[in-house]
């Protein structure tokens, strides 16, 4: 159960590289793409032909540092650490997780670490923040197997939603049988377990979900999954967004946390002495979550389109509580059939999040209330809107700054160039569409997730 995303030294990654070439000529690969998520969510990427895998691997490829502070429009801030045009930073591909891509013929895929140019990790690298706080909680003898779902829209070439069959509906698997089709093949061909594949909510949407993992590896696997579901797309002529809203007015996409504490074999959500058998160890974790959670929507629900999804009534967790199968909190507990399946989704998330900056500052909060023994609140057990005290997580890109800003517990976890990067993005983000109306929004990150 104990989620290993390592990282190896210079030689130890050549030799990796050598290995894999020779499996990956006889497979007809001709380029290897490196895959990183920045700041604003958005996953950046580079990529080197074959023969040069292994340099690459060993000494990683040019990355420009201002990335640390990119857009959603891909404009950039800047940030105290920033060196604007100047500096570089090196790519180095995490060559466990290499992966022939299915619905991309002649490609293969890694996600990436970034390091500086003496070969020292980069304080600004997500991927190595997320694998920390995972160590953190290994060292206290834990684990956390993690998933991200991925709800997206598809789209005609004019921009329209694909299809409109109603919600759940078989006429959406009917219309896009083919299609549906090839992303579970894609999909499981490329090593992923899918548990489900669904028609979702809103119009031209689906969602799929796939087995739970340690924290960095499910980051990995949602950049993964994301990609392959756009590369499929593309082969049937259909366009993808994974924005949080597609359309105004309506049900957005999430991308709803799974989590669950282990000790060792037993999953710690499951038969303790605790609310729904919750051992005390998750109890706390959980509770730490929930007494971050809306200085975490700064990293989990990172746009200013976010917020047009985050509101009541459309099952993405608007409020600050949490409740057995409740899809209006925040943390939304499920028991599962199974011992194994207990886990706590966290449904105020969405697509526009770096999801390695997202399981590392959950965890970070998660951990920060067991070291605490932060008792568990009240459950809620019904529809929050429907209750005077319930608390409405920030409204508003702006609010959840506010909260990111006091958070002396994300400072510290997160170092302080990311922590300082983070916050300039979403600073100049909210700047970026302050004034703008929600359509406006809308309209200019539809296309950017
Ligand atoms: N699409 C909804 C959201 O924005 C979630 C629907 C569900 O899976 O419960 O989070
Ligand atoms: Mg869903």
């Amino acid at each position: 159960m104990v989620g290993m995303a390592t990282t190896h030294p210079r030689a130890e990654r050549a030799a990796q590289a050598r290995a894999a070439e020779t499996q990956l000529a006889a497979d007809g690969i001709d380029g290897v793409v490196f895959g990183w998520v920045d700041n604003a969510g958005l996953t950046r990427v580079k990529s080197v032909p074959l023969a040069q895998l292994e340099h690459a691997a060993e000494y990683g490829v040019g990355a420009v540092p201002c990335f640390d502070v990119s857009l959603v429009d891909d404009s950039f801030t800047a940030a105290p650490s920033s060196t604007g045009p100047v500096g570089d930073l090196r790519l180095v591909p995490d060559l466990d997780r290499l992966t022939p891509l299915a619905a991309q013929p002649g490609w293969a895929w890694a996600p990436a670490d970034r390091y500086t140019q003496d070969g020292t990790p980069h304080p600004g690298c997500q991927r190595r923040f997320a694998r920390q706080v995972t160590e953190a909680i290994e060292r206290r003898g834990l684990s956390v197997q993690a998933g991200i779902e991925v709800e997206w829209v598809v789209a005609d070439a004019t921009g329209a939603p694909a299809t409109l069959g109603p919600a759940y509906g078989m006429t959406r698997f009917v219309e896009h049988s083919d299609y549906l089709r090839e992303v579970l093949r894609a999909l499981t061909a490329q090593g992923l377990t899918v548990l489900q594949l669904h028609p979702e909510y809103a119009a031209g949407q689906f969602e799929v979900s796939v087995a739970a993992e340690g924290p960095v590896e499910a980051a990995d696997t949602t950049m993964l999954v994301r990609h392959t579901i756009r590369a499929v797309s593309a082969r049937h002529g259909l366009r993808v967004s994974y924005a949080p809203v597609f359309t105004e007015g309506s049900v957005g996409n999430g991308g709803h946390l799974h989590l669950s504490l282990w000790r060792q074999e037993q999953n710690l959500g499951h038969g303790g002495p605790g609310r729904h058998g919750l051992h005390p160890d998750a109890e706390q974790f959980f509770a730490g979550v929930l007494a971050e959670l809306p200085a975490l929507l700064a990293l989990g629900a990172p746009s200013v389109a976010s917020y047009l999804r985050l509101v009541p009534s459309r099952f993405a967790g608007a409020y600050r509580c949490w409740g057995l199968e409740n899809r209006e909190a925040a943390l939304r507990l499920i028991t599962g059939s199974a011992a194994g399946q207990a886990n706590a989704e966290l449904k105020c998330f969405d697509a526009a999040a770096n999801p390695y900056l997202e399981v590392g500052a959950v965890l970070a909060a998660g951990l920060a209330g067991l070291e605490s023994g932060l008792p568990l609140p009240p459950e809620t057990p019904s529809d929050p809107a429907a209750l005077v005290a319930a608390e409405r997580l920030p409204a508003s890109l702006p609010e959840a700054i506010d909260a990111y800003e006091k958070s002396a517990l994300l400072r510290q976890a997160l170092g302080s160039d990311l922590y300082e990067a983070v916050l300039a993005v979403r600073r100049a983000e909210a700047e970026l569409f302050a004034g703008h109306t929600d359509a406006d929004v809308i309209k200019a990150v539809r296309w950017r997730y």
